[in-house]
């Protein structure tokens, strides 16, 4: 009796190649570098996924082209199975999901001078909130210049933009021969202008101009300074044309920047713009983990927890609590209990925003105000008795939360960031004329916020 045995690899490949013609760059390297073929079953093929998070947004997003390329590949029906296998966590690390592999890297060279050694993907802990940005850093820090070029990384304070736009010229720097430049958008305006009156400009011009990786940090600074505006443009254009890579970050989508010339803006939304977003509670976690190991510190996790619950914002406000933790640790010589840090985080906690209030709790409230449902606050229709409630929540989601426009429109069915500008303005602007209005929205404020009490 033969023993039957099956292998779809061959046609889960071809498939792939498939699918990789009809996505987007965003899309590949967002859900399938993470996606491993695993084994073949009677009829079926199992894959690897790092988390239910991805087992789910890719089922719904690409099962089923997956099975229709499978079926006419193979001329019967393969299914397609999911295995969530989160990638190898070693023993001194606790990652939320995999990181990406990391190479051992051969000979170090000295650092860097203008990079921090310690900016590197090892220490980068990826969530949900920030794997697409993680992905995109990584391929390009492996293959500057070819890819994803410009890509310009975005997200709030504190959520590692600095630390991931280093670790590519950290892994560029150490793993080729290629001249990596970091700078931030300040320096590079104050050198700039220095060059002026020194009269220097040329020099300027030709030190930016012939390095391979050109890495600039917050160019929201760049706002209003049109001539820095300008020589950077040009900057841009001759490292563009000569295929050497570019990778900036801001605090916002480039599309809220103020005062930046129109053919500048343009040269920052090409190739790849990714956002990084708060980490949720599971990356926390591990992120704080981390940073305690790396520290060789001693804290218990149900302090970790505590910090985790009542910081939400983002990550440099976690380390802040650690260090404070740490410091009164090793001035007093005593352990870190929870009864430790509940008071010597007290304050912290009470600001205002640590607040532990969701988008979806302000959803719920101002729906049932509204009496409508939460999908008819979120869904597609537009009649005013259904958009207004939808403008009043969107209005108390950027008043009471640190979402930026961008997070508030996917939360509300994926709506661009311009109609959350747009629904805030409609109601500043009615609250001038509709002397009800405004303390409505202070009672569905209030409202929300005991809700978040109960929740
Ligand atoms: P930004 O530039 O976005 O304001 P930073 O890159 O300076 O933020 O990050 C703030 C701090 O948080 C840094 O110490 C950084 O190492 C740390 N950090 C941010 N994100 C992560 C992460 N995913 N894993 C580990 N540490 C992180
Ligand atoms: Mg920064």
């Amino acid at each position: 009796m033969a023993v039957e045995s099956w292998d779809y690899s061959v046609f889960w490949k071809e498939a792939m190649n498939r699918i990789r013609q009809e996505v987007t760059d965003q899309e590949w390297i967002m859900w399938f570098n993470n996606i491993k073929y695993d084994s073949s079953g009677s009829s079926k093929i199992n894959i690897c996924v790092p988390s239910s998070f991805y087992r789910d947004q890719i089922k719904q997003r690409y099962l089923s082209s997956m099975e229709e390329h499978l079926f006419s590949l193979a001329g019967n029906r393969i299914a397609v199975d999911f295995v969530v296998k989160p990638a190898k966590k070693s023993s001194s690390q606790n990652k939320a999901t995999s990181a990406p592999p990391v190479s051992v890297e051969a000979k170090k060279k000295k650092p860097h001078t203008q990079l921090r050694a310690d900016y590197r993907f090892e220490n980068f802990v990826v969530g949900e909130n920030n794997s697409f940005a993680a992905n995109a850093a990584y391929a390009i820090a492996k293959n500057p210049g070819t890819a994803y070029n410009p890509c310009l990384v975005y997200g709030g304070v504190g959520l590692g933009k600095t630390h991931l736009i280093q670790s590519i010229g950290n892994i560029v720097y150490q793993e080729s021969d290629k001249k990596v430049s970091y700078i931030t958008a300040e320096t590079f305006t104050n050198d700039f202008i220095q060059s002026i009156k020194d009269k220097t400009t040329h020099r300027f011009k030709s030190k930016y101009r012939s390095v391979d990786v050109l890495l600039i940090d917050d160019i929201h600074f760049l706002q209003n300074k049109i001539e820095t505006q300008e020589e950077l443009f040009h900057t841009f254009n001759a490292l563009y044309e000569s295929n050497k890579q570019m990778v900036f970050t801001c605090d916002r989508p480039v599309s809220e920047l103020k005062h930046l010339s129109d053919r500048l803006r343009s040269r920052f939304e090409r190739g790849l713009n990714v956002d990084l977003q708060p980490p949720d509670f599971e990356t926390r976690f591990a992120i704080l983990k981390q940073k305690i190991e790396v520290k060789n510190v001693t804290i218990p996790d149900e302090v970790i927890d505590l910090v985790c619950r009542n910081i939400t914002t983002n990550v440099r406000d976690l380390e802040a609590s650690l260090t404070k933790l740490i410091a009164y640790s090793d001035l007093v010589n005593k352990n870190v209990t929870l009864e430790v840090a509940k008071a010597q985080l007290k304050d912290v906690f009470s600001n205002p925003r640590q607040s532990n209030i969701t988008i979806e709790m302000i959803q719920r409230v101002v729906a049932d105000y509204f009496a409508l449902s939460v999908g008819e606050l979120k869904g597609k229709k537009r009649t005013k008795a259904i958009a207004f409630p939808r403008q009043v929540a969107m209005y108390i989601t950027r008043e009471i939360t640190e979402y930026s426009t961008t997070e508030v429109g996917l939360e509300f069915g994926g709506r661009d960031h311009t109609t959350v500008m747009h629904a805030c303005q409609r109601v500043e602007s009615r609250m001038k004329t509709d002397p009800t209005l405004e303390p409505t929205i202070n009672h569905l404020i209030r409202a929300t916020k005991e809700y978040g009490t109960k929740a």
